[in-house]
C-alpha cells in the first residue's frame, strides 16, 4: 500500500516524514515547515551519525524548545540498527502524553491504541496507549523502569532517550544507573542487537554526564577517555547562545580540538559522542520587585492586569506558581477580576497547567487564542523545561516552587514551597524570549536572586529513597550503595530507606525483596501504597476492592473543591455532610466514591450538589462506557481532540487482577453504598500497614505529636477530622507550608499501631 512499514530504508534517502505516501495535506505542510524552522532540524545527520557504528551513546544539549524530544526520536527512527522500537522517557505525565500527540499529528500516523497502525504510543502511570506497531513510544521515567523490572534487558527497544536529564529525578538517575550498566556491560549478547542510549539535557551538564558513562565503559574493561573539556556552560543573564555546533563522531574527534571563544574541547571516546545544539534565544528584560512581598499569588494577580492593560497584543503570559492550588487560587482571581474589564480591553483566557491535570485540559494550552484574546496560562515548574507553550512573550516568576523534600526527624518526605535556583529562575525567564524579544517579571527583588542557590539539589539527595532502592532490589541489584549513581546519595538515606522497607515486609531480614516487596515493585504506587494494597488483598483482610477505590482517590486532584468565600464553603460543607465519615478522610473518599459510582442518571449534577469536582472523579473512575478495555483513551476524530480519563480504579483493579491479587473473575458492586463498622475498621488497619510511620497521638493539650521523630502536627483545614480530637491520627501526606499539616487523615486506635510494629 505504499506505506513505510517498518522504516528500512536506507539511512541516506530517509528524510523522517515521508512515512505516509498520501500527499502531505495543508496541516501536515505547515507541520513540516515548522519543524525544518527548529533549531535542531539541520543536525539531523550529526545525530544520526552520532549513534551508528560502536557508538551506542549520544549525549546531546539543546535549548529548551530547540526540538530535542519530538525530533530526536523522528530523526533515529530509521536508522539500520533501528528496527524495534525507540523508547522516550520523560519526568513527567503531562510532557509524554502531549509529546506523543505532537509527534504523532507530524508524523501523521494515529496516536497509541487508536489505531493498530500506530506509530506513536505513550505510557504514563495509569494510562498506557501502544498498538502493535508503535515505534515510538513516549512514556515517564518510572514507567520504564517497571518495564524494566519485566524485560531487564530491553528487548523491545532498539533505542532509549533519556529525556530532560537536567531535571534529575529520583527515577532518572536510577534510569541512567540501569541504562549504563547495559551499554557499557555485554550490550550485544544478550540483547541480540546492541541499546542505543541518547541522552538529552537542556542545561550544559555535559561533563558529568560524559564521566558517567566513560567510566561505565573503564570499569567494563573498554577504553577510557583522556580528557574532557565541558562545553561552554549556559552563562547566567546573559542569554547569548554558544555560537558552535558540537562534534559529529569520536573517531573526527580523537587527538582533535575545537575551539569556542577561550574553551578548548578535547575528546577522546570510541563510544561516546556529543552533540550541541545552539540555542535561538531572543533577548528577555527583567524586571524585579523593590521590595520583597509576602503574599507572591496577590502580587501575580497585579503584575497580570498591570501587563494587561500596558502591553500590546500580541503576546502570551505565562505564570510561574507553586502548585495546584496556588494555580486554581490565581485563575479564579483572574477570571473574576476579568469580569471587570471594559469591552474596549482585549479578553483574557486563564489556562492552568500543572501536573495531576487531565490531558485534555492540559492540551488546552497548546491552543490558540480566540481573536483579541490574551492567553494567561498558570503553570507549576512544569512548564520550565518539560512543556513549551508556543505564543509566550511574557514570564512572571514567583520565585517559587513546590519541592519534595525528605525531613529526617519525621521520616517521610514532604511538599515543601521553596525559593528556586538561578538556573530554574533563568529558564523560567527563558520561555519569554522563544519567539520574539520579551519580558520576565519577577516577583522578588534582584538581591533575592542573588541569593538563590546555583542550581537545584538533585532528588536523589533530598527525597525518601524507599522507592527506589526497592526498584533496584527488584531488578537484583543487591549492594544498592555500590549502584551506579549520577550522584551517590548519602548512605544514611539508603539506610533509612532500607530500614523502611524491612518495616514493611518488604525486604526480608537478610536485605533481598520478599514475595510481598516484589508484588509492591509491580504496582504504580509508592511502596506505602503498594503495601497497603498487598494488605488489604490479604484473605482475612479482604477489602481489596473498597481500598483501591480510597487510593485512586489520593491518585488524582482533590477530589473536593476548593473554596474561596464563606459562602460556599458553608453551602459545601452542608451539602457535603451525607459524604462525610467520623472516621476521616479515607473512609469519607470512600464514601464519596460509592455514591457517586450508584449515581446512574446525572453524574455531573451529582458532582455539583456536593461541590464535588467532576473532573478529578472520571479520573478515578470513567463514566463513559469505554471503547477499549486495555486503557481508557478516546480520540475522537472529529475534533482530533483527546478526551481522556485515566480510571485509575480500572487501572488499580486491572493491575491486581494481573498479580492475582484479586481473582480475575472478581465482581464489583457498584450499588453498595454502605460500608460495615468491621470494613471500615480492616480498611484503616490496612492504611496503618503502610503508614505505622505517619501516625501522631494526641497530647493532653489537645495537640498531636508524632509517635516517630515527636512532632507536632496539625490536622490540615481540607480534613474532615480538622478540629477534632481523637486518640490517634495516621496520614498519608505531611504538608509543610507554614505549619506542619497532616493531610488524608484518619482516625486511628493506638493499640492497632502497636499491632502493626509488633506484629
Ligand atoms: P525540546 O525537547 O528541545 O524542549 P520540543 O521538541 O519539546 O523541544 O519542542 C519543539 C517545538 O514543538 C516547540 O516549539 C513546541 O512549541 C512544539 N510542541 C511540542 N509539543 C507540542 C504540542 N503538544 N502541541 C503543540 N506544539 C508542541
Amino acid at each position: 500500500n505504499g506505506r513505510l512499514q517498518n522504516g528500512k530504508q536506507g539511512p541516506a534517502h530517509h528524510s523522517t516524514d515521508n512515512s505516509l505516501s498520501k500527499p502531505l495535506n495543508e496541516k501536515r505542510k505547515a507541520l513540516l515547515s515548522a519543524r525544518k524552522a527548529l533549531p535542531i532540524w539541520p543536525h539531523a545527520s550529526e545525530i544520526r551519525e552520532s549513534l551508528r557504528g560502536v557508538r551506542d551513546v549520544m549525549l546531546l544539549v539543546g535549548e529548551t524548545g530547540s526540538g530535542k524530544s519530538t525530533q530526536v526520536p523522528q530523526f533515529l527512527m530509521n536508522e539500520t540498527w533501528c528496527n524495534g522500537c525507540i523508547a522516550i522517557t520523560q519526568p513527567r505525565r503531562v510532557a509524554a502524553t502531549s509529546l506523543a500527540r505532537r509527534v504523532a499529528e507530524e508524523m501523521g500516523t494515529p496516536l497509541g491504541s487508536s489505531s493498530p497502525a500506530s506509530k506513536v504510543g505513550y505510557s504514563v502511570r495509569f494510562d498506557t496507549s501502544t498498538s502493535p506497531s508503535t515505534r515510538i513510544k513516549f512514556l515517564t521515567e518510572g514507567m520504564l523502569l517497571q518495564e524494566m523490572l519485566r524485560d531487564p534487558w530491553l528487548r523491545q527497544y532498539s533505542a532509549v532517550i533519556v529525556d530532560e536529564v537536567h531535571e534529575r529525578s529520583v527515577n532518572v538517575d536510577l534510569v541512567l544507573g540501569f541504562l549504563r550498566g547495559i551499554v557499557t556491560g555485554d550490550n550485544k549478547g544478550r540483547r541480540g542487537a546492541p541499546l542505543k542510549v541518547a541522552v538529552m539535557s537542556a542545561t550544559a551538564d555535559i561533563e558529568g554526564l560524559f564521566n558517567f558513562f566513560d567510566e561505565g565503559y573503564a570499569a567494563a574493561g573498554k577504553i577510557k577517555s583522556q580528557i574532557f573539556t565541558p562545553g561552554p556552560q549556559a552563562d547566567g543573564e546573559d542569554s547569548s547562545e554558544s555560537s558552535w555546533s558540537g562534534l559529529s563522531s569520536p573517531e573526527e574527534t580523537v587527538g582533535k580540538t575545537k575551539s569556542s571563544g577561550d574553551q578548548t574541547v578535547h575528546i577522546k571516546s570510541t563510544f561516546i559522542s556529543t552533540c550541541y545544539i545552539e540555542g535561538r534565544q531572543f533577548p528577555v528584560q527583567i524586571m524585579y520587585l523593590p521590595e520583597p512581598v509576602q503574599d507572591f499569588v496577590e502580587t501575580a494577580l497585579r503584575t497580570i492586569f498591570q501587563i494587561h492593560y500596558k502591553e500590546p497584543m500580541p503576546g502570551d503570559l505565562l505564570v510561574f506558581l507553586t502548585g495546584q492550588d496556588t494555580v486554581e487560587a490565581l485563575e479564579k482571581l483572574v477570571n473574576k477580576y476579568a469580569q471587570t474589564m471594559g469591552p474596549e480591553v482585549p479578553k483574557i483566557l486563564t489556562l492552568p497547567l500543572f501536573a495531576a491535570l487531565p490531558q485534555s485540559a492540559q492540551q488546552r494550552v497548546f491552543q490558540r487564542a480566540p481573536p483579541k484574546t490574551r492567553k494567561v496560562i498558570l503553570a507549576t515548574n512544569i512548564a520550565e523545561t518539560s512543556v513549551t507553550v508556543p505564543g509566550v512573550r511574557i514570564v512572571v516568576d514567583s520565585g517559587k516552587a513546590k519541592i519534595k523534600q525528605f525531613r529526617n526527624r519525621l521520616g517521610l518526605d514532604s511538599l515543601l514551597v521553596k525559593p528556586i535556583s538561578k538556573s530554574a529562575a533563568i529558564q523560567r525567564k527563558g520561555r519569554a524570549g522563544r519567539e520574539a524579544a520579551g519580558q520576565c517579571y519577577r516577583l522578588y527583588t534582584e538581591q533575592d536572586y542573588t541569593k538563590l542557590e546555583t542550581d537545584t539539589v538533585p532528588e536523589i539527595l533530598r527525597c525518601d529513597l524507599s522507592a527506589a532502592v526497592l526498584t533496584m532490589k527488584a531488578r537484583g541489584v543487591d549492594d544498592v550503595v555500590g549502584f551506579p549513581f549520577l550522584t551517590k546519595p548519602g548512605r544514611e538515606g539508603l539506610e533509612k530507606a532500607l530500614l523502611q522497607l524491612l518495616q514493611l515486609g518488604a525486604l526480608n531480614e537478610d536485605g533481598k525483596i520478599s514475595e510481598t516487596g516484589r508484588r509492591i515493585s509491580r504496582l504504580p504506587l509508592t511502596p506505602a501504597l503498594g503495601r497497603v494494597i498487598v494488605a488489604a488483598a490479604d484473605e482475612e483482610m479482604g477489602c481489596l476492592s473498597e481500598v483501591i477505590d480510597v487510593i485512586s482517590c489520593l491518585s488524582v486532584e482533590n477530589i473536593f473543591l476548593n473554596l474561596n468565600t464563606e459562602d460556599t464553603k458553608e453551602q459545601a460543607e452542608a451539602a457535603r455532610q451525607e459524604l462525610y465519615r467520623r472516621q476521616g478522610d479515607h473512609l469519607t473518599l470512600l464514601a464519596t466514591v460509592q455514591t457517586y459510582a450508584a449515581e446512574r442518571s446525572d453524574r455531573k449534577a451529582w458532582a455539583e450538589k456536593y461541590f464535588v469536582s467532576h473532573r478529578a472523579m472520571q479520573n478515578v473512575m470513567a463514566s463513559a462506557p469505554q471503547r477499549s478495555t486495555a486503557h481508557s483513551l478516546s480520540v475522537d476524530h472529529r475534533h482530533n481532540q483527546l478526551t481522556s480519563t485515566q480510571d485509575v480504579r480500572k487501572q488499580l483493579r486491572a493491575q491486581c487482577q494481573q498479580q492475582k491479587l484479586l481473582p480475575a473473575t472478581a465482581c464489583f458492586d457498584d450499588h453498595n453504598t454502605t460500608t460495615s463498622e468491621a470494613t471500615t475498621i480492616k480498611i484503616l488497619k490496612c492504611f496503618l500497614r503502610g503508614f505505622a510511620s505517619n501516625t501522631a497521638r494526641l497530647m493532653p493539650d489537645g495537640s498531636y505529636k508524632t509517635l516517630v521523630g515527636n512532632q507536632t502536627v496539625t490536622i490540615h483545614p481540607s480534613s474532615v477530622l480538622f478540629g477534632k480530637k481523637v486518640e490517634g491520627i495516621m496520614y498519608n501526606e505531611f504538608v509543610f507550608t507554614n505549619r506542619s499539616y497532616a493531610r488524608n487523615v484518619s482516625a486511628v486506635q493506638m493499640d492497632w499501631v502497636g499491632e502493626v510494629f509488633a506484629p
